[in-house]
């Protein structure tokens, strides 16, 4: 089997494990078949998901331009709390951003290595959650606006961090633990606005991933600096495929690279 294409996120699913798809123009791929099998990944070139140019990918799959100019790339992306659409101030693209930013989202407590809150589109649950490679999750407030999730998740990182240790998650140094105390601590911590939001009778969501043995020591696969790769698949946990040696590949890091994808055995 081969495919070729440009590399986007995994889509993925929860059907007991989480099931993993690679999307390709014509066809898509079921990542979890191929695992205990040997795959080559090889590395074509570069093609920006935005303008489609064969131009070096900066962030997000797009090229430094597109990154710098439109709308889904705005600084509000990453730091909720820079929101404006409510206020009708247009960040990049007023229309764009009000349908981005004025809809449900969610603040969350996501362990996937130590515990760490986060925000996310209402729609994106338990996908955003997946991607993060969380073995365990809970919402804590749904807000009719982007603005009030950042705003939330700003106090609450004073009491809770907000970032994920990739590699203890890749190696699974995890412990089970029962979020609803996590989150019944920083209630009181949520911004006086927002308190009415406050989700009452949440419970935690479980995450099952597909992944055969975890590797005790991981390497990162770059495709920009080793452009070929081939090894045998392991598992897949939050974006990474994690192979028999304990090289770990980012999928979502390497979006808008086109790739050629064998399965050898
Ligand atoms: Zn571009």
């Amino acid at each position: 089997m081969q495919y070729e294409g440009v590399l986007t996120k995994m889509q993925t699913e929860i059907v007991d494990e989480v099931q993993y798809y690679l999307v390709w123009k014509k066809d898509f791929v079921n990542l979890n078949q191929l695992i205990g099998k040997k795959i080559s990944i090889n590395f074509l070139k570069f093609e920006c998901l935005n303008c489609g140019l064969e131009k070096k990918i900066f962030r997000q799959g797009y090229c430094y331009d597109c990154w710098s100019s439109i709308p889904s790339a705005g600084d509000w992306i990453m730091r909720p709390e820079l929101s404006k659409a409510h206020l009708d101030e247009e960040d990049r693209d007023l229309e764009f951003e009000k349908r981005a930013q004025l809809q449900p989202h969610v603040v969350y407590l996501a362990n996937s290595s130590d515990v760490k809150v986060g925000v996310t589109r209402k729609s994106q649950i338990p996908t955003r959650w997946i991607d993060q490679g969380a073995h365990e999750a809970i919402e804590i407030v749904e807000v009719p606006n982007r603005y009030l999730a950042g705003i939330t998740e700003v106090a609450l990182k004073d009491h809770v961090s907000d970032k994920t240790n990739w590699r203890k998650m890749l190696t699974n140094e995890i412990v089970d633990l029962n979020l609803a105390e996590e989150r019944e601590k920083l209630k009181d911590f949520i911004p006086e606005e927002v308190q009415q939001y406050y989700l009452r009778n949440q419970t935690e969501l479980e995450i099952k991933f597909p992944v055969k043995e975890f590797p005790k020591k991981i390497k990162t696969l770059n495709l920009a600096k080793n452009p070929f790769f081939e090894g045998v698949l392991s598992g897949i946990k939050g974006q990474y495929l994690i192979f028999e040696n304990g090289t770990v590949f980012n999928v979502r890091g390497h979006e808008g690279f086109v790739v050629d994808l064998k399965v050898l055995s």
